[in-house]
């Protein structure tokens, strides 16, 4: 059986929302924490989980979300700063044993990945993406 793991989206945007979505339909139970009321509107239908409405960086609505009990937390807010604060604080404070940070500015993924944090860069995934669907026009053009 596959397990059920409690996870928390931090910033309920473009990517978190469709993550968060992701993970409840694979039966997960999802957490997703976002500033912006209207944020919660881009969750998808077969999203089951819980919202709270707060600034992540801020600490009592980490605590509401029930951080001490998470198996894997996602910093996917927009902001490099917030992620890496609160990637920092899932690591080293409630040592939650899987934490992936959204790096916007890949000028900052050294210091995440000297502070040991897994990250995902959504400009290179996309750069390495088109460098295949470019490659693969070149090599079948005559
Ligand atoms: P997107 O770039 O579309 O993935 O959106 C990023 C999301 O992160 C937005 O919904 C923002 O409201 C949210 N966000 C940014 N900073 C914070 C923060 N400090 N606390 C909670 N949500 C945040």
């Amino acid at each position: 059986m596959k397990p059920s793991w409690y996870v928390i989206v931090a910033g309920c945007g473009r990517l978190g929302a469709n993550v968060a979505g992701m993970l409840s339909n694979m039966g997960h139970s999802v957490v997703v924490i976002d500033q912006n009321e209207y944020a919660f509107e881009a969750l998808p239908p077969e999203f089951t989980g819980f919202t709270i409405l707060g600034d992540v960086a801020a600490i009592e609505y980490l605590r509401e979300s029930k951080i001490q009990k998470a198996d894997m937390l996602l910093a996917f807010t927009n902001d490099d700063n917030t992620n890496f604060m609160v990637a920092q604080i899932a690591k080293r404070v409630y040592h939650i044993p899987r934490v992936i940070a959204r790096v916007y500015d890949a000028g900052n993924l050294a210091l995440f990945h000297e502070f040991k944090i897994n990250t995902i860069t959504p400009v290179l995934l996309a750069t390495g993406a088109l460098n295949k669907v470019i490659r693969n026009y070149m090599e079948t053009t005559t």
